[in-house]
């Protein structure tokens, strides 16, 4: 199969575009949605200081390089890695040492905090003999340890790693739980105090093409994956969106483009909720204290 661009030979067929790309040119088309979504989305301007959540993981390691790429030449917005060890053993080790690995050859600065350091257990603790999925207490504390470790470190942002799958699975989820409020607070709101704002230069990029963005760089080894992630939500919905792209492809291209149109909708009907600070740990919540508080409180007691 030859490239639609050139002669070359094709690595990628993007079937939701008709489009088949060499390496090249999906190197180039890759970087340039991504350069199109941070300018569309206004996500960096000068006097910017960029927390990168770094798992190590593909998505993560995609978006801390060309994040490099683009900031190479913008000397007035600064950027470090942050690393969250959650303590789960098996799993979370490899993808420390490639977190460590790529911010070495990149010269980025790197910070890991972990659960155990910060919160007194790790995750395998927290979730041992527990009914519930271990991704509801790991979501959790892993933002509230993010947004208070970016604060420390003086950043005035925080970029994910999310792609276009997590992005159309977790619009899903939201409907299937019949969350719609909550599916409402998904698009990107007003600044609030104390929570340093998101970004989310991926969420156009489909998740395979990230893993072959990593590849084709000669910096993905292919690693396991989350020995918890099969207990949840949303590795059924990301079976199902998988099956449904490959029989028609361009459907989570779709389903996020219902969701913008919805998501102006829904921003009338949830406005943002107005946040005090936990009585324990200062951050923005609702109410007297966070939900990862109150989940620690939970743990202490039982
Ligand atoms: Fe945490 Fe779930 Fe992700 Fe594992 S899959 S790292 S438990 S959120």
């Amino acid at each position: 199969m030859k490239c639609s661009k050139c002669n070359d030979i094709a690595i990628v067929s993007q079937r939701y575009s008709c489009t088949h790309l060499c390496e090249r040119h999906f190197v180039e088309d890759f970087e340039d949605k991504v350069k199109k979504t941070v300018e569309k989305g206004r996500m960096l301007q000068g006097g910017d200081r960029i927390a990168v959540a770094l798992s190590g993981g593909k998505d993560s390691t995609a978006l801390l390089n060309i994040l490099k790429k683009i900031l190479s030449d913008r000397k007035d917005i600064t950027m470090f890695a942050v690393t969250i060890d959650e303590g789960i053993v098996g799993y979370r080790e490899d993808t420390i040492k490639s977190a460590r690995k790529i911010t070495e050859e990149l010269g980025v600065e790197h910070i890991i905090v972990s659960f155990r350091e910060e919160f007194d257990f790790c995750l395998d603790e927290i979730v041992a003999g527990k009914r519930e999925a271990p991704c509801t207490f790991c979501g959790v504390l892993r933002k509230s340890l993010l947004n208070r470790t970016a604060k420390v470190y003086g950043a005035t942002k925080v970029a994910t790693g999310h792609d276009l799958d997590d992005e159309a699975q977790s619009v899903l989820m939201n409907y299937m739980k019949g969350d719609i409020e909550r599916l409402g607070r998904f698009a990107p709101r007003r600044i609030q105090p104390g929570l340093v704002p998101r970004i989310k230069p991926l969420k156009n990029i489909p998740e395979r093409e990230t893993a072959l963005y990593c590849m084709v760089n000669g910096f993905y080894v292919k690693m396991a994956e989350c020995p918890y992630a099969s207990l949840s939500l949303r590795s059924d919905v990301r079976d199902m969106l998988n099956n449904l792209e490959m029989k028609f492809p361009g459907t989570k291209q779709s389903c996020m483009k219902g969701f913008d149109c919805l998501s102006g909708l829904l921003a009338k009907r949830y406005p943002p909720m107005e946040l005090s600070s936990c009585g324990l740990c200062g951050e923005p919540c609702v109410g007297d204290l966070c939900k990862a508080c109150q989940l620690l409180n939970r743990l202490k007691t039982a």
